[in-house]
């Protein structure tokens, strides 16, 4: 018979992998709580008009990457491709601004876009994520930055460069766009044809455009940043400022334009040039906007988020604390013994010792096979001689020293060894 295979794009994490995992997951959960920011769970599924509302619907996203499917009603559903709009939706829907601002949150799961895969570019993903909400103050730009630059530099992340710039008030934006389409217009027949459509819906959206020919036709563009408002303007500088005072290391990109709608002012994306094409590792910025966009109030906002599949192709094995899975083994045998094995093993486990036993092996032999297999670090030798004289044979399996111990008490003797060492 066939076999049924997993989804193009979605992937497996074996349980090889899952300990690089947890270690990345457990280092954003700490760094992200240090900072003040609390778990959201959003669901999986939500409206596709919230998507196409807060991400635009001139957005790569929106446009060709959502899972998007009728409900049995015919409403219509979308997976989701990002966290951000399901937060403020919760934010809002829940009547968070009532509670004293600021709050931050944070989450962690599962998003999905429908796009070509390749090394770092999956249809099922993931991402950790933080939104701060209620803080205009440019000192929340800052922190938001820091927790993930903080966070990748403990991962030890190699290569890591912050690229920030400033998309201005949406004021500035319409008063820039007229200024970029003329130049564009000039350029029109070097651009491609994605970039040409652009130029009608969207036309920040051609500066990022990744095709050669495109960046070198836009390569003298005029900037956003030479115009922005006095008080977009001061608040770049004060982010930048900032940034400096405790020593986070940025370039500018003028030409940094992130692919969703909802960002203002400070927009930044964090990349590694060990990821080759798909460079970018995590990026956010400022959405003021979006509460109100989703029927809020005015509540500034601004947020990241970053994707770990490429925190995983990118971490350093050293950076990975080595451990045993499991560290004893209970090598029980014979009638007698194999019957205390078994309470053994259940009072160890309850006192949070792990151990393991393949109740397959009958014989001490077959036991210390399985024993090495199991890279546990120690095997108790437990046969009906030894469960006669009332003890144990604790064998380190690396080493192969050996020490007889008292069955009795046997738990919480080797518990008070594994916190003492
Ligand atoms: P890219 O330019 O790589 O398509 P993006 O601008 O679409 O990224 P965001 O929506 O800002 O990405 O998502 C933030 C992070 O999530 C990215 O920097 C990346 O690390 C990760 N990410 C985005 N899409 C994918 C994907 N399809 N597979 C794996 N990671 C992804
Ligand atoms: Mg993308």
């Amino acid at each position: 018979m066939d076999t049924i295979k997993g989804i193009k794009g979605v992937k497996d994490i074996l349980p090889e992998e899952t300990p690089r995992w947890r270690f990345i997951e457990d280092a954003a959960r700490r760094w992200a709580l240090c900072y003040g920011y609390q778990e959201i769970r959003i669901p999986i599924f939500e409206l596709t008009a919230l998507f196409a509302r807060s991400i635009g619907a001139e957005t790569d996203i929106v446009e060709k990457e959502m899972y998007t499917f009728p409900d049995r009603d015919g409403t219509s559903l979308t997976l989701r491709p990002e966290g951000t709009a399901g937060t403020v939706r919760a934010f809002i829907e829940h009547n968070r601004v009532a509670d004293p601002l600021p709050q931050k949150y944070f989450y962690i799961g599962p998003m999905f876009r429908h796009e070509r895969p390749q090394a770092g570019r999956l249809r099922q993903f993931h991402q950790f994520g933080a939104e701060s909400f209620g803080t205009s103050d440019p000192r929340a730009d800052i922190e938001i930055i820091a927790l993930l630059w903080r966070l990748l530099s403990d991962l030890s992340l190699p290569e890591l460069t912050l690229e920030i710039n400033s998309l201005g008030s949406s004021g500035d934006r319409a008063a820039y766009k007229p200024i970029l389409l003329k130049f564009l217009s000039q350029q029109k027949s070097l651009l491609c044809a994605n970039c040409r459509r652009r130029m009608e819906t969207n036309p920040l959206r051609v500066l990022d455009c990744k095709v050669a020919d495109c960046r070198a036709a836009t390569e003298s563009a005029p900037r956003l940043t030479n115009h922005l408002s006095p008080e977009a303007r001061t608040h770049f500088d004060h982010v930048l400022a900032g940034l400096t005072s405790i020593g986070i290391p940025y370039r500018l990109n003028p030409r940094l334009v992130r692919g969703l709608d909802y960002y203002c002012l400070t927009s930044f994306e964090i990349t590694s040039t060990q990821l080759g094409a798909q460079n970018a590792v995590g990026a956010g910025g400022r959405y003021d906007g979006l509460v109100e966009t989703l029927g809020g109030p005015s509540v500034p906002a601004v947020g990241f988020a970053l994707g770990l599949e490429r925190v995983s192709l990118m971490l350093p094995e050293a950076s990975m604390p080595s451990s045993h899975q499991v560290l004893y083994y209970v090598a029980s045998f014979g009638d007698h013994g194999t019957k205390l094995g078994l309470v053994l093993l259940d009072e160890l486990r309850r006192v949070g010792i792990s151990a393991h036993c393949d109740y397959r092996a009958s014989t001490l032999k077959a036991h210390l096979r399985q024993a090495d297999r199991s890279r546990c670090r120690y095997a108790i030798l437990l046969g009906d001689d030894e469960a006669t004289r009332g003890s144990v044979i604790l064998r380190n399996l690396e080493s192969k020293a050996q020490e007889e111990l008292p069955l009795a008490g046997l738990s919480s003797l080797l518990k008070s060894r594994t916190t003492s060492s």
